[in-house]
């Protein structure tokens, strides 16, 4: 495993004349927008590049362009191997599914998780920088790569997804100037949230019943919201963005939804102000950020929620 820096990614990629794109499956905004933004950097310096998921492109981010050419990891089998696979926003192997079974090229890796299990053969990480998205930015702005108006709603939607739209901890000047510079390049603020952000009646419906059985346990420092299995059945793949009808209620310091995503798989997300809650995502196998990290533990929901609570300060 090799510690990259922008010269050593630069001479990996000029090196590689076919590249395969991934990400991590179920992926986020910054996922899909930094492997947008990179899938049409690459297509400009003239490289044979393709992307490859384990998961859809959720809706919401369907209407970036070239959405509608991320293909299923089943392509790679009659794709041929790439000369890289370079995987973006992705901590872990585990978290490209399938993708790191059917690719055989050698893997380097561009991602800001401070978990980062440093799984590749090389890695350029920037823990610091609130997104993926950021990251791609600031190596078009150093590496005088011209960014195109599709290229720049792409990485807008990543920094700003990831950020919480410019409120988290995680937003420095740095990703203010990285969004400035996708605004200058293009980017639409107002169309990129109104995608984003466009919601259903269903998901209202389904909010109000989640809402009816939050739960603040130890003395209000934890807010609970669960999507239970009738609840996951009616939410389909919509299930980001609960957790945030509970961390900022006064007194919360950790937000937590968890989704029952199979009888005996609950998947969970973390937020939080003061607690490090990749330390405790780790603990379950998961990993993230400091102030939000995921993990997924293999009990029932109740019985996955009494396990969490008792790493909860
Ligand atoms: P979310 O709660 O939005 O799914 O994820 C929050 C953060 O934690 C994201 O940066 C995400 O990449 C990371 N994360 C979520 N689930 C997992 C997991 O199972 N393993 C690891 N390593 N990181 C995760
Ligand atoms: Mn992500
Ligand atoms: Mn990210």
């Amino acid at each position: 495993m090799e510690m990259l820096n922008i010269d050593s990614l630069k001479a990996i990629i000029d090196d590689a004349q076919s590249i395969v794109l991934t990400v991590h499956v179920n992926p986020d905004g910054d996922a899909i927008g930094s492997m947008l933004g990179m899938y049409e950097a690459l297509l400009q310096q003239g490289k044979n590049v393709q992307m490859v998921v384990d998961s859809p492109v959720p809706h919401k981010f369907s209407f970036l362009k070239y959405a509608d050419r991320v293909q299923p990891p089943e392509a790679l089998q009659s794709l041929e191997q790439p000369d890289i696979l370079l995987v973006l926003d992705a901590s872990t192997f585990e978290r490209i599914g399938k993708v790191g079974e059917v690719c055989k090229a050698p893997i380097y890796n561009i991602d800001h998780h401070i978990s980062n299990t440093k799984f590749a053969a090389g890695l350029y990480l920037v823990p610091e920088f609130a997104a993926t998205g950021e990251i791609v930015a600031h190596l078009c702005e150093q590496w005088h790569w011209p960014i195109t108006p599709s290229m720049a709603d792409a990485l807008y939607l990543g920094i700003a997804t990831d950020c919480g739209f410019f409120k988290f901890s995680n937003t420095t000047e740095h990703t203010l100037r990285m969004a400035a510079l996708c605004v200058q390049c293009g980017a639409r603020p107002q169309v990129v949230s109104e995608h984003v952000e466009l919601t259903s009646m269903n998901r209202l419906a389904i909010m109000r019943k989640a809402l009816a059985n939050v739960e603040f346990p130890h003395d209000g420092r934890v807010g609970i919201i669960a999507l239970d299995e009738e609840l996951m059945a009616l939410a389909g793949d919509d299930t980001d963005g609960y957790v945030d009808l509970v961390r900022n209620v006064e007194g919360v310091d950790v937000a937590v939804l968890l989704k029952a995503v199979g009888p005996k798989t609950t998947r969970v997300s973390l937020r939080s102000k003061a607690t490090d809650v990749n330390q405790i995502a780790g603990h379950f196998g998961g990993g993230g950020h400091i102030r939000a990290a995921g993990c997924t533990i293999q009990l029932p929901l109740e019985a996955a929620k009494a396990e969490l609570l008792k790493e909860l300060p």
